[in-house]
């Protein structure tokens, strides 16, 4: 079937694109999923608009983060870190999102059409190759996250991924204006884990895991960090686990060029998002919007490359920030005595990297990189 534009993947980036292409050009959104966004493989925090504007300066268009209330289940005030040694109190603003709600509405009114249940088996010449048959798109949007069967068979899917591992839990005492964080390296190896109030004594609480930094499973791992290790486990005495999810992030640098004849990467499909941290959905959020505004273009005569310019002027350096953080954080969990210098971090050098911004001290160790 030959179409204007095909949607791949309808999660964050692909109901942003789906919302911002026109009405009058021919989309199709397909999903292999019977119900989009569902089941929920995230923590479901979003920076607020006076964060955004903080984090990415210069964005082209902040009232993407006015995230209407009905998709909010909770609005936290503090970012609560624990390394084990010392803990931090900084002052930040998330929403926590029903993300499967916004992801449902933001596509369903887009008007466009919708295919669930729709699985891409492999894109060869130009053709998508789905479980229902073949289509022919003269632009594709290729938004089918973290293991995009699209870049894999392009041959350009090159990025590094973790592991995650996350239970809904109720009858969690924690305060619900903050957002935990516990870092370390019998926490969650190589990576951080979270407790993330959701509202009425539900939070969504997770490990993310790298297989490099530890012999244990992802699942001895959350065990512990939910029933023996006293700083989180003290606030999940008396909780119970509602659902499990497993998961998979990308932790690397965005691709070096999104656009590749008429297919355009946006979001976890092309590796961008905030790697120190694994946030992804606000990334996703302005990759989708962008890949829907250059389509409008392009029907138009605009060249699909100008999404390159866009992304990159506007999430390049941020992005950049975020990975040398995270190479820094793998150098620091690698390095018993160079972990001893973390032990001198302050609250504002926490807060500068939940920023994206790479405080002094790191800094100076970034040439340390490429020798040890
Ligand atoms: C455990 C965990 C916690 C996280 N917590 C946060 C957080 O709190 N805040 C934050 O900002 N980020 C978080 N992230 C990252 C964030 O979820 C992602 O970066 C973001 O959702 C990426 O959006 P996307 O649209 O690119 O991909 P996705 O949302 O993954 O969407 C991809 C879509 O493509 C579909 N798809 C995939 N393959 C196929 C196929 N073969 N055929 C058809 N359809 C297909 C999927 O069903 C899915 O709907 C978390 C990630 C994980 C794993």
């Amino acid at each position: 079937m030959v179409v204007d534009v095909v949607v791949a993947g309808v999660g964050i980036a692909g109901a942003f694109a789906l919302r911002k292409i026109s009405k009058n050009i021919d989309v199709l959104g397909i999903d292999k999923r019977e119900r989009l966004g569902f089941p929920v493989k995230c923590g479901e925090i979003i920076p607020t608009r006076k964060e955004m504007e903080i984090l990415l300066p210069n964005l082209y268009d902040y009232s993407l983060f006015d995230i209407p209330k009905r998709f909010e289940s909770n609005r936290t005030k503090k970012v609560y870190f624990n390394t084990g040694k010392k803990e931090f109190w900084i002052d930040f603003e998330f929403h926590v999102v029903r993300r499967d709600e916004m992801i449902q509405k933001t596509a369903m009114e887009s008007g466009h059409r919708l295919e669930l249940k729709t699985v891409i088996r492999g894109f060869r010449n130009g053709k998508l190759i789905t479980n229902k048959g073949e289509l022919e798109p003269k632009v594709l949007i290729a938004s089918d996250g973290a293991n995009s069967r699209i870049a894999k068979d392009m041959g350009i899917w090159n990025y590094e991924l973790s592991s995650a591992k996350q239970f809904v839990m109720k009858n969690v005492e924690c305060d619900e204006d903050t957002v935990y964080m516990f870092l370390g390296k019998e926490i969650a190896p190589g990576a951080y884990g979270w407790i993330i109030p959701k509202g009425n004594g539900i939070a969504n609480v997770g490990v993310g895991f790298r297989k490099e930094f530890s012999n244990e499973s992802v699942h001895r791992v959350i065990e512990r960090f939910v029933r023996e290790y006293p700083p989180s486990s003290c606030l999940l005495k008396k909780a119970e686990i509602v659902s499990k999810v497993g998961a998979v992030v990308p932790i690397d640098k965005p691709f070096k060029k999104a656009v590749y004849g008429n297919v355009i990467f946006a979001g976890d499909s092309a590796s961008m998002i905030i790697s120190h941290t694994g946030g992804g959905i606000p990334i996703s959020m302005i990759a989708g919007d962008l890949a829907g505004e250059v389509v409008n273009g392009y029907f138009e005569g605009t060249p699909l490359e100008e999404y390159d310019l866009m992304w990159k002027r506007f999430l390049h350096k941020p992005l950049e920030n975020a990975y040398k953080i995270r190479k820094l954080w793998d150098l620091l969990a690698k390095n018993r005595r160079l972990m001893k210098l973390f032990e001198f971090a302050s609250s504002s050098d926490l807060d500068q990297i939940l920023r994206c911004r790479i405080p002094l001290k790191l800094k100076i160790l970034y040439p340390l990189i490429g020798f040890l």
